[in-house]
């Protein structure tokens, strides 16, 4: 299908244009592309309250994981704590010194549980007053409920800032963005998430693609260049955009390849029942989650 090109009274997340166009897809009309800087944004944004009511329990074990949320994050718990020690890993790769970390979107608390047992001082901020009852309760995490701009954390208080799988849910990422700098220490690091629309997964899937989520969860869609030009944008210099993978449980991984190849999915499906490995975690890497770690400029 031919793009076209059109006037959005919501301008760009990023560059402040107006100008958009449409996506190839015809599954994807929901969505368009800034005809400026590229970035990939949905053409209706939810309000504060329906942005709240996606983040409800639901969300952290959802019917249907695909489109929203997690299957269950709790279960998952084993995979994502491998996950964390994967990503501290590259954090502690540029910021040696185990210091103070803020994860913003902190959900169930797992990255910091993680983190905390590697010695770093932790702190969390959610917007589900139910993932941050679970961190504080059951893990002993400082968490506070709601939008960071909400937190009231002292500026300049932390080295290290996560944001997990968190810009693409926002509705003004460059502001989330410069306000995480102000809580940097100077030469504090900014690490985030984010999928990758422009990697190959996601132009073979098409619509298909995990990234895709209902319009509320995922407001924006990043690539490597519209991810580097945020976080010039917010006050922060670039110092490394990777893809990185998941650890992620056999039978979860059978069920998703069954959206996309389902012959090799009822094989690995029956595997996984027959050898008992339905609680064994694979390091799976297709290339379409980004990270990236910038500095916090001065
Ligand atoms: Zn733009």
């Amino acid at each position: 299908m031919p793009t076209t090109r059109f006037e959005n009274p919501r301008p760009c997340g990023l560059c402040q244009n107006t100008v958009f166009e449409t996506l190839p897809n015809p599954r994807l009309a929901h969505l368009c592309r800034c005809a400026t800087c590229g970035l990939v944004q949905a053409r209706t944004f939810p309000d504060a309250d329906a942005l709240r009511k996606v983040y409800r329990e639901e969300y952290f074990k959802s019917a249907d994981s695909a489109s929203t949320g997690y299957d269950d994050y709790e279960r998952d718990r084993y995979c994502i704590l491998k996950t964390a020690a994967r990503r501290l890993d590259t954090i502690e790769r540029f910021s040696p010194t185990r210091g103070h970390l803020l994860d913003v979107g902190c959900a169930l608390g797992f990255f910091l549980e993680e983190a905390k047992s590697r010695g770093w001082q932790v702190d969390g901020v959610d917007i589900s007053e139910h993932a941050v009852k679970f961190a504080n309760e059951r893990l002993g995490i400082p968490a506070r409920v709601g939008m960071l701009e909400e937190a009231g954390y002292e500026p300049g208080s932390f080295d290290v800032v996560t944001m997990w799988d968190v810009i693409e849910h926002v509705p003004a990422p460059v502001s989330v963005l410069s306000l995480a700098r102000t809580l940097l220490k100077p030469g504090g690091l900014l690490v985030l998430s984010t999928p990758d629309v422009g990697s190959t997964v996601a132009k073979l899937t098409g619509a298909r693609w995990m990234g895709f989520k209902l319009a509320e969860e995922h407001l924006y869609y990043f690539s490597r260049k519209t991810v580097t030009l945020a976080l010039e944008k917010g006050g922060y210099q670039p110092l490394e955009v990777t893809s990185i993978g998941k650890d992620v449980a056999l039978d979860f991984l059978a069920r998703r390849l069954r959206m996309y190849v389902p012959p090799l999915a009822a094989v690995l499906g029956k595997g996984v029942e027959v050898m008992g490995l339905d609680r064994a975690a694979v390091y799976v890497n297709p290339r379409d989650i980004l990270c990236a770690v910038a500095r916090r400029r001065d």
